[in-house]
């Protein structure tokens, strides 16, 4: 073995620090070479900066300044050459106030628009002044301007809950005053029949100022006492109506004007179910007074019928219905250690209170400090939504923040979903993105499978394919997004190529793990390289002293390679089993539609099989053929003492190429076989059957009597002979 060899087989099996040719890359300023173009995001039209706009119901809460302003050029630019000008001018604007955002300006679009146009329009040209400020206001919309840092998942979503709240809010509330002035009518109709409403004083105070002079209250009064006797209501009547309205007035979830509200965006888990429990009697109070009230205005509360009911209506009686017209609750919790802190987020979820819980992660790669260590990433956030799904009823997002304005429809149905609803984001933060900007690594936790999207409504239908949605992850039917990569070589000609982008990638992006790579200079480039994704897929063949490498670009824009270490690789392969996971949820590559699949072609050409050898061993006659010589015969028979795979049985699950892809490999019809049983331990072969699924794999006996642990493994191994 070569010597740059053999030093990049012991970095990528140690991850220790790197002996030359190989170098450290924490001073190389990297970043992956898919996010190579991308150094001036302000220079960029795209979704960020947002504006939190005020919608009419049902409207966007939130639209990007981009969209805005090609809104605006549209109809305040003329078409044509005429508008050029003008076009150029508003595009301008947008990227003055985008940089303002990026540098960490906040306030309402209206500021930041004026703010702009003073330092863009020349002040020799007050006509373009008062034509970009006209512009501004022309646009029709005003809100807070936010950008893609680690504040905005919860501005914006925290704004979101606030707008689908005063929608529902405003609509109970229009019934409680409606109900309010029934009540007060009631009440009102019965002071006049009484003898004191029929009093001058009262009769006049009943008529407005203006046609006081027009009447003669005393004798109205006397002719109203000749009057027939008036049908007054019973004192129990009265008092319940005024029972009722005295509710309806002093309550505070859908309070009136000068009524102090109760506050329903809380800090934790633990005050929402407390809050919860300190208000349910005054909501079992307030659907009683409300469900009296109506009973009453229609006039068909019976007392026979209705006064056991109320007399025992208690939380109990609450209906999913009368629960669904209180406000929401709203908790931000932010950073895992809040999460691990608040132990009663799964307990609300499951609780029925209606809530809902933004959780936001900002840091998804973690390494353990157990044992050699673990490199695991995003492990607790992806298990939290994961749970979450598994409680069935709640409704569950998982996003980037980079992706949140995509899914704006989606985050909305959650938030005025009668469920529970877990809003998982992630997003990056500058303390550990370096110089790449934290929308650009919010989107690569997207883009590597890190951090996939994906969301769980359970009043989308009764069934997962209906509930269970991928979102917008990109090419969801690959293991890794591919996309083209233009650069140009030492002889300055242009290649393209496609590449992955990969967790480890990602990982590449974060400064604080430079020690999982290593670069290696261009010119000890070598053949026992390839690339991490090819690696993963097993497609590197049978030659045990290859490394796997990942294309970087450092800040002079030159192409690195870098080798990876193993942690790193199988951190990317659990990445990878996750995302497998998922895919399954979402209806892509289901194991169990492959599974079928494959046992209706072994059932098929089991069924086929003796008609084979029936033709085979016929006399040959004319007008039959002999059976050709390439094609396969009836199954080998195989010793017990030999490792095999019923290959034509497999489901190309990929559990036994991932434990060791140089021993398992598939054939062209991507079902696996043995490749070479030396390539790995009898305990692989052992694990590998046990994994399998549908229980093919027979690992014979161990062909290495010195390898650890024989006894116990040959004991395992004897279900699978
Ligand atoms: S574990 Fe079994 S079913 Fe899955 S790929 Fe291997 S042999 Fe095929």
């Amino acid at each position: 073995m070569d010597a740059t060899l053999q030093v990049q087989t012991v970095f990528h099996l140690t991850g220790r620090k790197p002996a030359p040719p190989l170098e450290p890359i924490d001073a190389l300023g990297l970043r992956p070479a898919l996010l190579a173009r991308y150094r001036d995001l302000t220079r960029l039209r795209y979704d960020f900066p947002l504006v939190l706009l005020e919608p009419a119901p049902g409207g966007s809460f939130a639209r990007s300044l981009q969209d805005l302003v090609s809104e605006l050029a549209r109809h305040a630019a003329p078409a044509g050459p005429a508008g050029e000008a003008m076009r150029k001018q508003l595009l301008h604007l947008e990227r003055d106030i985008r940089r303002a955002a990026a540098a960490g300006t906040t306030g309402l679009l209206s500021e930041l628009w004026e703010a702009a146009v003073e330092r863009l329009a020349a002040t020799d040209d007050p006509t373009l002044r008062e034509v970009l400020l006209h512009a501004g206001v022309a646009m029709g919309v005003d809100g807070e301007v936010v950008d893609c840092d680690e504040m905005m998942p919860e501005r914006l979503l925290a704004h979101g809950w606030r707008v689908v709240q005063r929608e529902k809010l405003g609509r109970v509330r229009t019934d409680i005053d409606t109900l309010v002035t029934r009540l007060s009518n009631i009440l009102r109709a019965d002071f006049v029949h009484s003898d004191a409403g029929r009093r001058p004083e009262s009769l006049k105070a009943a008529v407005g100022t203006r046609q006081q002079a027009l009447f003669d209250f005393d004798r109205m009064s006397r002719l109203l006492a000749l009057g027939s006797p008036a049908r007054r209501l019973s004192d129990t009547r009265r008092r319940r109506i005024e029972w009722a309205l005295s509710v309806l007035r002093t309550q505070r979830f859908f309070p009136a004007p000068g009524i102090e509200a109760y506050e329903f965006r809380l800090d934790t888990c633990r005050a929402v179910m407390q809050a919860f429990r300190e208000r349910l009697p005054r909501m079992v109070e307030l659907v009683k007074a409300m469900s009296m009230a109506e009973l009453e205005a229609d006039g068909r509360y019976d007392p026979a019928h209705h006064d056991e009911f109320f007399d025992s209506f208690d939380e109990h009686s609450l209906a999913a219905a009368d629960m669904a017209i209180f406000p929401d609750y709203f908790v931000c919790l932010r950073g895992r250690p809040a999460v691990s802190a608040d132990t009663n987020l799964l307990e609300l979820l499951s609780s029925g209170i209606p809530v809902k819980v933004l959780v936001e992660t900002h840091d998804i790669l973690e390494e353990t400090s157990i044992g050699r260590g673990q490199f695991a990433f995003g492990v607790r956030s992806v298990q939290l939504a994961s749970l979450a799904i598994g409680l069935g009823d709640t409704f569950v997002l998982q996003s980037t923040s980079s992706n949140l304005l995509q899914l704006q429809e989606r985050l909305r149905r959650g938030l005025a979903a009668q469920a529970p609803a877990l809003l998982s984001v992630y997003t990056a933060t500058a303390a550990h993105s370096g110089d790449i900007p934290c929308y650009l690594v919010s989107a690569a936790a997207m883009q590597s499978r890190a951090f996939p999207a994906f969301s769980y409504d359970p009043t989308a239908g009764d069934d997962l394919a209906a509930r269970f949605s991928l979102e917008d992850n990109p090419q969801p039917e690959r293991d890794w997004p591919v996309a083209r990569f233009d650069y140009a070589d030492g002889s300055l000609q242009r290649i393209s190529e496609e590449l992955p982008f990969t967790l480890a990638d990602f990982v590449a992006a974060d400064p604080r793990y430079a020690g999982h790579f290593a670069r290696l200079p261009h010119a000890a480039w070598n053949g026992h390289m390839v690339p991490v994704a090819g690696w993963l897929h097993g497609r590197q063949g049978g030659d045990d002293a290859r490394v796997p490498y990942l294309v970087s670009v450092d800040r002079e824009g030159v192409l690195q390679r870098l080798v990876v270490d193993d942690r790193l690789v199988q951190a990317a392969r659990r990445c990878l089993d996750n995302w497998h996971r998922l895919q399954e949820l979402g209806g892509v590559h289901s194991s169990h539609a492959e599974r079928l699949l494959a046992r209706e072609r072994a059932l098929w050409e089991a069924q086929g099989q003796p008609a084979v050898a029936t033709l085979a061993s016929a006399p040959v006659t004319a007008g039959t053929a002999p059976e050709s010589e390439g094609e396969p015969g009836p199954e080998a028979e195989h010793s017990p003492d030999e490792a095999w795979i019923e290959t034509v049985r497999c489901s190309s699950c990929n559990e036994c190429t991932q434990i060791n892809d140089r021993m398992f490999a598939y054939n062209e019809n991507k079902q696996a076989y043995i490749k070479d049983v030396t390539a790995g331990s009898y305990r692989q072969l052992v694990e590998a059957a046990e994994s399998c699924q549908i229980g093919i794999i027979h690992p014979g006996k161990p062909a290495n009597p010195q390898e650890p642990g024989l006894a116990e493994l040959v004991e395992r191994a004897q279900s699978f002979l």
